[in-house]
């Protein structure tokens, strides 16, 4: 970074952001879009037409000539499409335009993103629409309007609809909860988000040798080095030159965007780093989150290096995740899962509280799909990552008020007080948890906030966030509906009732062991804990009446597009694993088997001419070399026969559900069977005929 340059200045500056709308718009248009911005209400044209010059305005004086709507289709990447603000204006002259009609709505060619079965190809139209809840940017010299992506009869082609659908629902019920509580001054409920990311940077030479990481992200074979992260010596390590500028860099285009990059340090594997911003809304912090992982790939390249965010781009060493901080906070500026210093104060936190472990319970099935991918499929229960089992974290001090509360008996002896009062002060007092945080919890409650831990590092938040906010809206409705309906009963009374029976339903998802145990499975088990462990198995959360009850229920999700996101997720799968088995296939055939026949050449050579040289010599090492390497190239053969077979009998499967679980059970475990005798063979066959680079110098390819 310069020296002098003004951060103050820096930060947000491609952001059309408050600042620069209230400087550019009159005060009614300015009025009216914070208006749309805070309570949700529709703009009118005449308004959108004042935003989209003031936009043009200010892009132009930055030398930007062109705009995209930008959005988040189902490929989980964003997409872009670019169009200049050029217009013909009379004989050989042009104008530049932008206009509230194209600042709302766009109509990309949507026939190549995936819809499951929602619009067929030749229905090709589908409508980006503009979300003026976030701020358009610029990116790459292009001005960027952050949309979201329909078909043209309105169904969600994107990740960002239901998520937006979502924050509205929990915000109606989240505020019935409150005003019933008393607290009529809250006029609005959002949740924030702040997700920790992790990559891997790896030397862009280095990593280009490997067509592996070139085609599917993840090393698909490679023996472990003499050193992996057993020694923890990159934990929280010193950062390497070469990455700390690249962080430096990083976090300068965040700024710019107006992401509040904050922490950054050395993750426990080699080569491993993460990033963690200040929290924001949810929405905001989803849209960031994308941008992050953006920037950061194309930032990779400007330093010669490439940013891995595959979940599990090494065997043996850890994945890479995204923690998935969440909580609900209020209007009036009250973090709603931060325990208060009263017992009153208590109250609001205990009810918001045990309404997200109600929905954790209830809906664990759909929340397990959201985190459901190829990638992480390596991650979850490798003793590195959460189990596919989903449980909740509350340390023990919270644990025991929740006990407390359950059995209706004292917390810390004060029963005889609970008694005198008649239970108005039954609630207990305690203060923010001071137990040590349980790494192992997929759910774990840290203090102010609930971590999720179990997403992938490459997967957007909208998916366990929209489900997260639905499924605690849905409990918080149940809630509304009891104390909106208390009459009598002093309030505390009712909220003592009602949380009872709730503890007393939901306390099987309350886990603050180890998660990692073999015993934890076994235990969660006989709670009735569900343990969905594939892919293919967790997305059938999807089809099952409950979920798609819940998604209709709030409008979150049709019928039709959750089936379609069911499909869409069915299909991701088993295309990623095609695509590794083929990668697998070409490397094994065209580089390792020819390697290793090179070698087992060499060695019958290297035996003639030792014979020829001194009749007495001995061989035995050379014989015993080649016949161990000839075993394991026969293998290689014959199981990569196998394989092709198998991704052929795959492509066949109609059904997509048998088509995935096909994938699952018969092409993942011949890979790895492969992936096994190659690995052998790279420890006996010389560095330089070796086709690929070893881990080792991928792990440790940036040293200074
Ligand atoms: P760690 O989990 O590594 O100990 P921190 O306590 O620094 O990390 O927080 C991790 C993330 O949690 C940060 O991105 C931070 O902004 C976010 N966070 C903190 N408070 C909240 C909150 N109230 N809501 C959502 N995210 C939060
Ligand atoms: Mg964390």
């Amino acid at each position: 970074m310069e020296n002098n340059e003004n951060i103050y200045e820096l930060f947000g500056s491609m952001v059309f952001d408050d600042a620069v709308m209230q400087e550019m718009l009159s005060p009614e248009t300015y009025a009216q879009v914070t208006k749309t911005k805070e309570e949700g209400v529709p703009l009118t044209r005449e308004v959108a037409d004042e935003v989209a010059h003031a936009m043009k305005d200010w892009a132009m004086a930055k030398g930007v000539t062109h705009f995209a709507h930008w959005f988040q289709p189902m490929t989980g990447v964003t997409a872009e499409k670019h169009d200049s603000f050029i217009a013909p204006a009379g004989k050989d002259k042009i104008i530049m335009e932008f206009s509230g009609k194209e600042l709302i709505k766009s109509e990309p060619d949507a026939s190549s993103f995936p819809s499951g079965g929602l619009r067929s190809t030749f229905e090709a139209r589908g409508y980006t629409a503009w979300d003026p809840t976030a701020n358009a940017f610029i990116k790459n010299g292009i001005l960027c309007i952050p949309t979201i992506f329909c078909s043209y009869n309105g169904m969600a082609l994107d990740k960002k609809t239901p998520l937006m659908r979502s924050l509205e629902t929990l915000n109606t019920q989240a505020l019935r909860v409150l005003h019933a509580m008393g607290h009529t001054e809250v006029k609005r409920v959002t949740t924030t988000v702040g997700p920790e990311q992790e990559y891997f940077l790896i030397d862009r030479k280095v990593a280009a040798k490997r067509p592996d990481l070139t085609y599917t992200g993840r090393t698909l074979i490679g023996a472990m080095p003499p050193k992996g992260q057993e020694l923890d010596d990159h934990y929280f390590g010193v950062v390497k030159s070469r990455i700390s500028e690249y962080m430096k860099d990083l976090d300068r285009e965040l700024w710019k965007l107006g992401i509040l990059a904050k922490t950054k340090h050395n993750e426990a594997a080699p080569a491993q780093h993460e990033l963690a911003p200040i929290f924001s809304a949810g929405n905001i912090a989803a849209d960031h989150n994308q941008l992050t992982m953006e920037l950061m790939k194309k930032i990779a390249e400007k330093h010669s290096m490439k940013c891995l965010l595959h979940e599990k781009p090494f065997a043996g060493v850890n994945g890479s995740g995204k923690h998935d901080n969440w909580s609900i906070g209020t209007d009036t500026g009250i973090n709603l899962l931060k325990p208060g210093k009263t017992p009153h104060d208590n109250l609001e936190f205990l009810v918001f509280f045990c309404g997200v472990i109600q929905a954790v319970d209830e809906y664990q099935d759909l929340l397990r799909m959201t985190v459901a991918t190829a990638g992480n499929d390596h991650r979850l229960g490798a003793a590195e990552a959460p189990p596919a089992i989903i449980s909740v974290f509350l340390g023990d001090e919270l644990t025991e008020v929740l006990e407390s509360i359950r059995d209706g008996s004292d917390y810390q002896n004060r029963k005889r007080e609970i008694m005198e009062t008649g239970g108005v002060d039954a609630l207990p007092n305690f203060t923010k948890d001071t137990t040590d945080r349980n790494r192992t919890s997929p759910f774990a409650f840290t203090g102010n906030k609930f971590e999720f831990r179990m997403p992938g590092s490459s997967l957007s938040v909208s998916g366990p966030n929209f489900i997260l906010n639905t499924a605690v809206a849905e409990v918080l409705s149940g809630y509304a509906d009891i104390l909106e309906k208390r009459g009598d009963t002093p309030l505390d009374k009712a909220v003592y009732a009602l949380l009872q029976a709730v503890l007393k339903k939901h306390f099987r998802i309350i886990f603050n062991g180890n998660n990692y145990a073999e015993e934890w499975v076994v235990e969660a088990e006989k709670r009735g804990l569900s343990n969905r462990r594939s892919t293919p198995e967790a997305l059938l959360a999807l089809t099952e009446e409950k979920n798609l009850a819940l998604l209709e229920k709030h409008h979150i999700l049709t019928r039709e597009e959750s089936h379609s996101r069911y499909e869409i997720n069915l299909d991701n799968y088993s295309k990623v694993i095609n695509i590794e088995a083929l990668t697998l296939l070409e490397m094994i055939r065209r580089s390792v088997i020819p390697a290793v026949d090179r070698y087992i050449c060499q060695l019958s050579e290297t035996a003639v001419h030792k014979k020829k040289a001194a009749a007495s010599a001995s061989c035995t090492m050379e014989k015993a070399l080649i016949e161990r390497l000839s075993k394991g190239v026969s293998a290689l053969y014959i199981d990569t026969e196998e394989l092709e077979t198998l991704v052929h009998s795959a492509k066949e499967i109609e059904d997509k559900q048998e088509q995935a679980s096909f994938y699952c059970e018969k092409v993942l475990p011949m890979m790895n069977d492969i992936r096994k005798v190659s690995d052998e063979m790279e420890t006996y066959t010389p560095k330089d005929l070796w086709p690929f680079p070893s881990y080792g110098e991928l792990l440790f390819s940036i040293q200074e």
